[in-house]
């Protein structure tokens, strides 16, 4: 080998394999169109290895360390008990930490939900989450309350000698308030999740596409950039409170209880009139009031999409149909909202 590849003698093989399949993979998947362009790593910024074979670790339990190749053992604080057997371990750095991920797997039994309720949920600006029986989730905006800060010390980064002792100390305090509010969110996303998850047996939730909205604000070709400012503000607030992040959450945890998420069309759900099914944007009156042109049927405009979210929940549960249908007609419900879960095992990963 030559000298200035020597180096690579340092780490486990094993680690190197790994990330050249990580590697392997993001190249794959930038070629299928699943993912941009793999960007370069660089130290200090996202750090991660893994060991994928349980033969190369050791985990005392009891004493709460971990014996890592070429590391030896290691003290850790525990998060969580670790169950089942472990698979892998992925170590990684985080605001100056560093953390260990441990992939295990065991059998569980077949989840039954022990609730027998549906909700349909409602995904907003103003207020996170609106749900069909009326209540519904603060925004958290975590995001905002820190933002002058963050602004602050970012600013200070800026003004130090880039790589010095004191930009090292400015791009710790930045690292320090991102990782707050990263944890805030989570969190606050896990709270909720878990709450709803353990009250219905299934939820109805519209299929946002986030992606898809938060590029939309640069505009297309023929309106080139159309609402940029209003866009932009909802997208900023979208990607903080993490709506992606709250419905991934929800259906693994309605998954891990036999209950079901069921993403729904979300057109006209804020113009459908939830007691005649009139459908027109004047129902509409103002971001929180709905009031039917129709049958002058009035009620918070949130709940009014939450209901309808719901209306078409039991129809897809019920006839597969893709939920978009119609106004007007009459709702069918299904005799059950509850699914057999099909897969008998699954993973759980635990963290250390
Ligand atoms: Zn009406």
């Amino acid at each position: 080998m030559e000298e200035r590849k020597e180096w690579l003698k340092e780490p486990p093989s094993h680690v190197l394999q790994q990330s050249l399949k990580d590697a392997d993979r993001a190249y794959k998947n930038f070629f299928e169109k699943r993912a941009g362009f793999p960007q370069p790593k660089r130290k200090g910024k996202g750090d991660s290895f893994r060991y994928p074979d349980s033969k190369q670790f050791e985990i005392d339990q009891d004493n709460s360390r971990i014996k890592l190749p070429k590391l030896g053992w290691i003290r850790y604080r525990n998060s969580r008990d670790i169950s089942g057997t472990a698979k892998n371990i992925t170590v990684s750095q985080s605001g100056g930490k560093w953390f260990a991920s441990i992939q295990t797997e065991r059998e569980v039994e077949q989840p039954v939900s022990t609730a027998t309720s549906a909700v349909g949920i409602d995904m907003g600006v103003v207020r996170f989450a609106t749900m069909s029986d009326g209540s519904f989730i603060e925004p958290l905006d975590s995001f905002k309350k820190h933002e002058r800060r963050l602004a602050k010390y970012q600013r200070r980064m800026c003004r130090k000698v880039k790589f010095s002792k004191n930009w090292h100390k400015a791009r710790r305090k930045v690292q320090k308030i991102h990782t707050r509010i990263a944890n805030a969110r989570k969190d606050f996303l896990h709270k909720e999740t878990t709450t709803i998850s353990k009250n219905h047996a299934m939820v109805a939730i519209e299929d946002l596409q986030v992606s898809n909205m938060s590029k939309s604000s640069k505009g297309s070709a023929e309106e080139p950039g159309k609402n940029i400012a209003a866009k932009s503000g909802l997208n900023k607030a979208i990607l903080d409170q993490g709506w992606f992040e709250f419905r991934r959450q929800l259906e693994y945890k309605l998954n891990w209880r036999g209950a079901i998420l069921i993403p729904v069309p979300a057109h006209y759900t804020s113009q459908t009139c939830p007691a005649c099914g009139f459908v027109a944007k004047e129902n509409r009156q103002t971001q929180a009031k709905f009031v039917c042109v129709d049958c002058g049927h009035e009620e918070n405009a949130d709940v009014v999409g939450a209901r309808n979210i719901l209306a078409r929940g039991y129809r897809v549960a019920a006839c597969g149909e893709d939920g978009s249908g119609f106004a007007r007609k009459r709702k069918t419900k299904p005799a059950s909202v509850k699914q057999e879960p099909t897969e008998v095992t699954r993973r759980e990963v635990t963290h250390v």
